[in-house]
């Protein structure tokens, strides 16, 4: 799944590991759950992450890789947030050269106005991580998780200033993918406006 910050990658990728039956991998939220256990990995993203830059690819490369090599023989799996940069793309390659690359890479295009929206109203259940937004997914109570009860918060990487930084470093690093798979062959281009049930329809068409 590949697409800017906030374009809803991660909700829909849940939605398409559940509805192919294969386990999904987001690095952020590897990145994410190494900072939730304080694991040197975890301080060490956690430094990019707060100012919305990439996390460096050796370190990125090494820990998505492990969790591939964990996971060989499931019967294929989906990847949220990674590749990001075309030295992610080329180690996954030679990674999977074996069983011949990945399938599809699914682009999610969204204007960048409506991604600021999204970004800005995004709050997460500390505990259960459970996504909420301000206007288009409120809590019942304002900042209070519906399922576990426990307090939201907005994501560092979701405040003003980093979500500038990552559209930046999306435009840099990241944009390139899009020709790269382009030029593969692999490339599904999906419009990432509109609800939930729709978007993941075209998505489950696109896959098709
Ligand atoms: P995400 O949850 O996908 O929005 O990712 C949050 C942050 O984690 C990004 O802004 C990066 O700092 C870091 N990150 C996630 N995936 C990658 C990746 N593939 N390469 C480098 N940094 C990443």
């Amino acid at each position: 799944m590949l697409g800017p910050p906030g374009a809803g990658k991660g909700t829909q990728a849940t939605l398409i590991a559940e509805n192919l039956k294969i386990p999904q991998i987001s690095s952020g939220d590897l990145f994410r759950d190494h900072q939730d256990r304080d694991t040197e990995l975890g301080r060490v993203a956690r430094s990019y992450m707060k100012d919305g830059v990439l996390v460096p690819d050796k370190v990125t490369i090494t820990m998505v890789m492990d969790w591939i090599e964990q996971n060989t023989g499931v019967g294929g799996f989906l990847l949220d947030g990674f590749p990001r940069t075309i030295g992610q793309a080329k180690a996954l390659d030679q990674a999977l050269a074996n069983s011949g690359g990945i399938d599809l890479a699914i682009y999610v295009n969204v204007p960048e106005t409506e991604l600021i929206h999204r970004l800005s109203g995004r709050l997460v259940c500390s505990k259960c991580k459970t996504q909420y937004h301000t206007i288009f997914a409120p809590p019942s109570e304002p900042c209070i998780c519906d399922k576990c009860m426990t307090e939201l918060n907005q994501r560092d990487d979701d405040k003003p200033e980093a979500i500038k930084k990552r559209f930046q470093v999306y435009q840099e690093e990241t944009a390139p993918l899009i020709g790269y798979y382009q030029v593969l062959g692999r490339l599904r281009e999906v419009n990432g406006v509109g609800s939930i049930e729709k978007i993941g329809e075209r998505l489950l068409r696109a896959l098709d």
